[in-house]
């Protein structure tokens, strides 16, 4: 992997998208489904770990892209970027989902230490040891590297949950633990979609020649794979439950600004007016009872400290980062140096951040702290239609771009 794919700066990230926009159109919708290598990424955009972590904002991708090309060129590149605003809504309304993957992933390593032969199946597939070549090679791909072609996230979820027969849960954990665009919506929604969960019965099935295809002869797993993939299932179901009500700022009083590794612009279109002091906050080790890869840390912390640097810049307010075992303290601490009782945060989807900031609200309240979720207009307008399947939000893809300004029809 470059230096530049890995650079955890908004400068970075608007870099790689101009270097991708010339290819957004037509070229993408041909050539997308290949995985050609680490060392031919130029048919994606690999944008995702600045988009995860907001340092570039889908919005702002969308309508450079739509400056490029007409919408007609550009659907398939545009219908892919908003399905992270559908994952990101479906989950916001589907909170159980994450819920009980955190509880399972729990009672998953305690499993892990009391039966053997799954522990050994498991180091077996997460060290790229499983004698499937290709497999094998994406195992190592993704720790070396904290990315992975989508075709290849697909076809390796698919081998674990259908060859392997491993727990959906463990692979989910994997991905998370070391994907530098590791999303706690993408990542489990995407999951549970291979497994037949989240499409209730409908699964994916690798196949050896599809594999050959798209790699163009790299892998080809003839032979090695589970020729079916019978849907799991769940005793749950998971009902819609209402999104929470967006808020704003209270007039006129002062406010701190918490920036989370889940929004790192906050400089643009979010705040009213300058906050009275500034805290970074990460909370990346949370994302899993197990060992978080360090460049997956190590993407969320610089991603978290470059926005500090452009919000002190754009804003004249010092500021400090702070890791999530000491924040609690250090917020009230911060809050109380700088006469503050309004602490306003981009908006922490459901996930590790927002599981930190809610576990924290008593302990705040009681100190007269008050915690503000500002969400953004692209969620406010996407989320809505994110309660069922993707082709709802999709339907609505040519409305929204309108709303937002970025196109006529
Ligand atoms: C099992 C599995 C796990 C995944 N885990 C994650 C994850 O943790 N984090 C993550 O960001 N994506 C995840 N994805 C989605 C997708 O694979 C990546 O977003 C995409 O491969 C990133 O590469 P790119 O930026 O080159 O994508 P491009 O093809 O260039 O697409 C542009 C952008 O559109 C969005 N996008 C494209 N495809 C998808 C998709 N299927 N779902 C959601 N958004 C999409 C991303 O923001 C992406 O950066 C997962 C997919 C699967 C099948």
């Amino acid at each position: 992997m470059s230096e530049l794919l890995v650079t955890p700066t908004r400068e970075a990230g608007l870099t790689q998208a101009e270097s991708f926009l010339g290819r957004a159109g037509r070229d993408y919708a041909k050539s997308r489904n290949y995985d050609f290598g680490a060392d031919r990424r130029g048919n994606v955009s690999v944008m995702s770990p600045w988009l995860r972590h907001r340092l570039v904002l889908e919005e702002e991708l969308l309508e450079s892209v739509l400056a490029r090309h007409a919408f007609s060129s550009a659907q398939k590149f545009i219908e892919e970027v908003f399905w992270r605003a559908y994952f990101k809504g479906w989950l916001e309304q589907h909170s159980r989902v994450w819920s009980d993957y955190r509880a399972c992933m729990k009672s998953g390593v305690e499993q892990l230490d009391a039966n053997a032969e799954l522990h050994d199946a498991f180091k077996r597939a997460i060290e790229g040891k499983t004698g499937i070549d290709c497999f094998d090679f994406w195992a190592r791909e993704l720790t070396d590297t904290g990315y992975l072609h989508n075709h290849a996230r697909m076809w390796f979820a698919s081998i674990w949950v259908f060859t392997l027969r491993l727990p959906w849960q463990l692979g989910a954990d994997f991905f998370l633990r070391h994907l530098l665009d590791g999303d706690p919506a993408s990542n489990t929604l995407s999951w549970r979609w291979v497994s037949g969960l989240h499409t209730v019965g409908k699964t994916y099935l690798a196949r050896a020649s599809n594999i050959e295809k798209y790699t163009e002869g790299r892998f080809n797993p003839e032979g090695q794979l589970a020729s079916t993939a019978p849907a799991l299932t769940e005793e749950q179901t998971y009902s819609a439950e209402p999104l929470l009500e967006a808020v704003n700022l209270p007039d006129d009083q002062p406010f701190g600004l918490l920036i989370t590794e889940d929004d790192c612009a906050p400089e643009i279109d979010l705040l009213p007016r300058p906050p009275a002091a500034i805290m970074g906050l990460t909370a990346t080790p949370t994302r899993s009872p197990m060992p978080v890869a360090a460049h997956a840390c190590e993407f969320a912390a610089g991603a978290v400290g470059d926005a500090l640097a452009r919000a002190n810049q754009a804003f004249g307010v010092a500021s400090k980062l702070v890791g999530h075992d000491e924040w609690e303290a250090r917020v009230i601490e911060w809050a109380n140096a700088n006469n503050i009782s309004v602490v306003a945060t981009p908006y922490a989807p459901v996930g590790p951040v927002r599981d930190l900031l809610s576990a924290a609200g008593d302990k705040l309240n009681e100190q007269g702290i008050e915690l503000r979720y500002l969400r953004r207009g692209y969620d406010d307008l996407c989320w809505p239609h994110a309660t069922r399947g993707y082709f709802k939000l999709k339907k609505k893809i040519p409305a929204i771009l309108k709303q937002l300004g970025l196109s006529q029809q």
